[in-house]
């Protein structure tokens, strides 16, 4: 979702060159384009002054926005590029995989872009079963053999590939017995990705004239739990046709939130949809802002929680992109084996901190590598 946000992003770059060279900021642009997407240390070292320069923004976008002498401009550049606790080279990385042309909006969404990767999965062999949630990793003598699922049913396998959430892998599907003190560093002392109350709108409207992304401040704030919600940022879909009918559009809003706020909520069904539906009604206030009379063009509404996050996807406290690429998310290396357990790997975000799409597919590729390499097989893919 980011990604059209940054579009956005680097015309501001263009418009303020002058200032952002005081700031050594257009220094980084020039190097985004070399940036590459398997972004880890062990691959960074042939390109030393790229590593130099995540080195030398480390630190949170705020940090670098308040280098800004100018006031508006400083609040354009924290607005812009905020990325809460992340390191602000980690902003400008996402803008060079867009300069490289390898990344952007897929037009249809998240759900043409995964079927393409089911479907080839499947013209390799593959089966995918899904509705199957796992419950326990099964071991025998230190060996991985299979899987149990929820209906009690097992699975055996040669090989596991974990690519589920991370703690719930290590601490609950295999009860913690097989960790290390990398391991437990990392999960004691790495931060997750603040979750989301993701708020979407069917809108009867043609809003295609708009911005794709506005962020603005509320003349009226609200609250979620402790947390002062003081601006909004709307996402409007009106460029991807595949969203609404003609003539309709689909909005969105994502509000960082804190988990232990709608954990507290979980057992009170009644207090939970009553909060969802006055954060709906808040962010429509926020919205009739910009838009007046939107309220009337709003067909459908639809408040997910950090909680329905973890209904999906099963991820820790609703993390949306795992770990948080801080200071000490850069230099930590997450072990994609686990301390005396074999026949067993784990992929995905929870192995490569920053998280992401391009996480999944470069940790899913690197232990396929390991794999074959383990079984002295040559690593090959279907393209070059
Ligand atoms: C709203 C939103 C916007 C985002 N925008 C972007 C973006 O623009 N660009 C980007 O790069 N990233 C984006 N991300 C982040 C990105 O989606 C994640 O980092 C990425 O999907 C992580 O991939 P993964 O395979 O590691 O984990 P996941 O995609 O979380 O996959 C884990 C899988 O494990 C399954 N699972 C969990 N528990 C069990 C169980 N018990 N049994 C069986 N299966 C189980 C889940 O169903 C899920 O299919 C966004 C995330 C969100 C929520």
């Amino acid at each position: 979702m980011y990604i059209h946000k940054m579009l956005l992003q680097g015309s501001f770059f263009i418009m303020h060159y002058r200032t952002l060279v005081r700031n050594n900021a257009l220094l980084i642009l020039l190097f985004t384009e070399s940036l590459s997407a398997d972004f880890s240390l062990s691959n960074a070292y042939p390109i030393f002054r790229i590593l130099l320069l995540f080195y030398k923004y480390r630190n949170p976008v705020s940090d670098l926005a308040s280098k800004f002498t100018n006031p508006v401009l400083r609040n354009l550049f924290q607005m812009a590029l905020d990325w809460g606790p992340n390191c602000s080279a980690f902003p400008i990385w996402t803008l060079s995989l867009m300069a490289q042309g390898n990344a952007g909006y897929p037009m249809g969404g998240s759900l043409p872009l995964i079927e393409s990767v089911e479907q080839k999965f499947k013209t390799l062999g593959g089966k995918i079963h899904f509705h199957s949630k796992i419950t326990r990793i099964i071991t025998e003598n230190d060996f991985s053999t299979g899987i149990e699922l929820e209906d009690g049913s097992v699975k055996n396998a040669d090989i596991i590939i974990s690519a589920s959430d991370g703690y719930s892998t290590i601490f609950n599907w295999l009860g913690g017995k097989y960790t290390g003190s990398k391991i437990t560093h990392a999960y004691q002392s790495l931060k997750l990705f603040s979750p989301l109350v993701y708020v979407s709108f069917g809108i009867n409207g043609n809003f295609s004239q708009e911005p794709h992304t506005i962020r603005f401040a509320l003349k009226k704030s609200f609250r979620i739990g402790q947390d002062e919600i003081k601006n909004l940022s709307l996402y409007n879909y009106s460029f991807d046709p595949s969203m609404a009918p003609e003539g309709k559009c689909v909005f969105i809003l994502m509000i960082r939130t804190k988990y232990e706020y709608w954990e507290r909520l979980k057992d009170n069904r009644e207090l939970y949809l009553a909060e969802k539906n006055r954060i709906g009604e808040e962010v429509i206030n926020g919205l009739s802002q910009l838009y007046p009379g939107i309220r009337e063009k709003i067909e459908v509404m639809d408040v997910a929680t950090p909680l329905t996050f973890v209904r999906y996807t099963g991820n820790r406290e609703g993390s949306y992109q795992g770990w948080v690429l801080d200071k000490k998310g850069l230099t930590m290396r997450i072990p994609v084996t686990l301390p005396g357990l074999k026949n067993f790997y784990m992929a995905g975000q929870w192995v490569s901190p920053g998280g992401g799409l391009p996480s999944g597919l470069i940790t899913g590729r690197n232990v396929i590598r390991k794999i074959c390499k383990t079984e002295k097989r040559k690593f090959v893919t279907s393209q070059e």
